[in-house]
């Protein structure tokens, strides 16, 4: 082993036990030890494996798109698209590394992480230079979202809050055992892995390998969960970073992956699941979900408009310690009509029967979910004033036995995801049997969100309107990523008026606030998670 990275003769080699490629079929069980050396001779830092006098049968190995991981203390993958001087450039092949104890594997990888920064940060090397190569990930999304988005999902408290809706998990793991001719000795991908938990129910449906790719820190609690379960983990390979840019030794029979938020598209991750599915699944495999659709509904709540609209108030005041607050209200106004409500609320509040959106994961192209476009047309079953539009989704496992939706809609059981509605600054006045029209436009930013453009139109009623044919319309515009959690108030649990007290607690010793009774019949949501607290930032999956 020579010197580090950044010594002038530019070049580091190491002594492996062995090194042999995947592609092959016989396992070379090498009888010299071989060489790995990096270096920069032809002006393009690289990696080359070749036994000493025999530098003819090297492999070449590109730095700027290899990934290295460990299978064990003592043994690594490497993963590249071809670029031996000999072969065409547009293939991934892969290579097993044997070192001779862990020190020198840690040398190794250290040694690799250095020299592959080194390209990518296009340091000047003596005949060129080359230019680092940005993902698709990066080059749409701003860092610091993917920092805070990949530092939430590091944190085991949140991945327990996922796991601890069990509708969700339930419905994923029924979805999966119940399928399992759909994984019995297939190969799978996990996108998005987290805990890991979907590639051990992979696992436990008879998957041959589960390759559970995880950004976030996460990733190396998945690999203890993993150590933990042998009996499934030995067929289960964690890989940390983001499915845009590591490379998997083989193809998927069958993609599986959470990759749902809020109103289903927040947290831009439908897009890191299709490139998955481009990435890594065989022509024709599979995808669990493979389906989602978006449900939409005018609805009507004076209770919650009066709320948001009472919220800017406080800028009414014109003499705040001697300062008029006026001349805000009303961007506060705007702003707090911009929040998308997240709650769960009761399905009688909905004016009309819902429409819906179809996404198919399995045809989408990332492109494709950039901008969503959704024309509206529903019929009023009532008269009211409509507030805004009510959104929720589902999800569709579409196995070969058994076909199984998990949905969020208002009266099902509630997920973390509960519902959200769009709140119109200005109402509409609609009749039973009128129609309501509009569109519900979508649009990414690069905050790993979404920008709502939301319009709602009838016809006017009342004297007149039938000669003027007069329209109201309703607009407003809404930030997915800064959604009202309005779930604060502790839940009471009503006990009916016949019901035992529990022996040992007197209710007399229970303060319950007439107002929680309120919340509690006005939101019904029985959460299964009502302890969890929802983070502002990042709220779902
Ligand atoms: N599959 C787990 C976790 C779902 S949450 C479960 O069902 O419980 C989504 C996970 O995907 C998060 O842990 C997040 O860090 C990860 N993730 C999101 N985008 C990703 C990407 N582009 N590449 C890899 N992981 C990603």
């Amino acid at each position: 082993m020579e010197g580090p990275v950044g010594q002038k003769e530019k070049k580091q080699e190491f002594t492996l036990v062995a090194v042999s490629d995947l592609a092959s079929s016989s396992s070379e069980s090498q009888s010299k030890p071989v060489v790995a050396r990096f270096s920069d001779d032809s002006g393009l830092a690289e990696l080359r494996f070749y036994k000493e006098s025999e530098s003819a049968t090297a492999i070449n190995v590109d730095l700027r798109t290899a990934q290295i991981f460990k299978l064990s203390s003592v043994q690594s993958v490497c993963l590249t698209e071809g670029s031996d001087s000999t072969e065409e450039t547009s293939y991934s092949r892969g290579v097993t590394v044997q070192f001779r104890n862990e020190e020198e594997s840690r040398a190794f990888h250290c040694a690799f992480k250095q020299w592959k920064e080194e390209v990518l940060e296009g340091k000047p090397l003596p005949n060129g230079t080359i230019a680092a190569t940005k993902s698709k990930f990066d080059d749409k999304i701003e860092a610091s979202s993917a920092k805070m988005y990949f530092h939430y999902y590091g944190q085991l408290l949140h991945q327990q809050n996922m796991l601890q809706d069990y509708v969700r998990t339930g419905t994923y793991y029924a979805a999966v055992i119940e399928n399992r001719a759909d994984f019995v000795g297939r190969v799978v991908v996990d996108v998005g892995a987290g805990s890991g938990i979907l590639s051990l129910f992979a696992a436990q449906a008879g998957a041959k390998h589960v390759y559970a790719v995880e950004a976030s820190e996460m990733a190396e609690y998945a690999r203890k969960l993993i150590v933990g379960n042998p009996s499934l983990g030995q067929r289960i390979t964690v890989i940390k970073g983001k499915v845009e840019e590591v490379e998997l030794p083989e193809k998927a029979d069958i993609l599986i992956s959470e990759p749902m938020g809020t109103l289903l598209v927040n947290e831009r991750m439908l897009e890191s699941y299709v490139i998955a599915r481009d990435r890594f699944l065989v022509p024709g495999g599979k995808m669990f979900p493979s389906v989602g659709r978006i449900h939409m509904a005018p609805f009507s709540d004076e209770y919650l408009f009066i709320e948001i609209a009472n919220k800017a108030l406080f800028w009414q005041q014109q003499n705040y310690y001697g300062v008029d607050l006026t001349p805000l209200y009303g961007s506060a106004f705007q702003g707090y009509f911009s929040q998308p409500v997240v709650d769960a609320f009761d399905p009688r509040l909905l004016v009309a029967s819902p429409t819906y959106h179809v996404l198919d994961f399995t045809k989408s192209k990332e492109e494709d979910l950039y901008e969503i476009e959704i024309p509206l047309r529903f019929t009023a079953s009532v008269g009211a004033r409509v507030h805004g539009l009510a959104c929720w989704f589902d999800v569709l496992f579409n196995g070969s036995t058994v076909q199984r939706w998990l949905t969020t809609a208002p009266g099902a059981p509630t997920t973390h995801w509960y519902q959200l509605r769009c709140v119109l600054t200005q109402p509409i006045y609609v009749m039973a049997g009128q129609e309501i029209t509009g569109q519900l436009r979508m649009v990414a930013h690069n905050a790993q969100s979404y920008t709502l453009y939301l319009t709602l139109m009838a016809k006017m009623w009342g004297p007149g309107a039938e000669q003027g044919g007069i329209i109201q319309a309703s607009s407003c515009k809404l930030d997915l990523k800064e959604p009202y959690y309005r779930m604060s108030q502790p839940q009471a649990y009503p006990l009916a008026q016949d019901q035992q007290s529990h022996p040992l607690i007197n209710t007399q010793d229970i303060q319950i606030q007439s107002q929680d009774f309120e919340e509690a019949e006005l939101m019904q949501h029985p959460s299964p998670n009502s302890g969890a607290q929802m983070n502002s930032m990042v709220e779902n999956n």
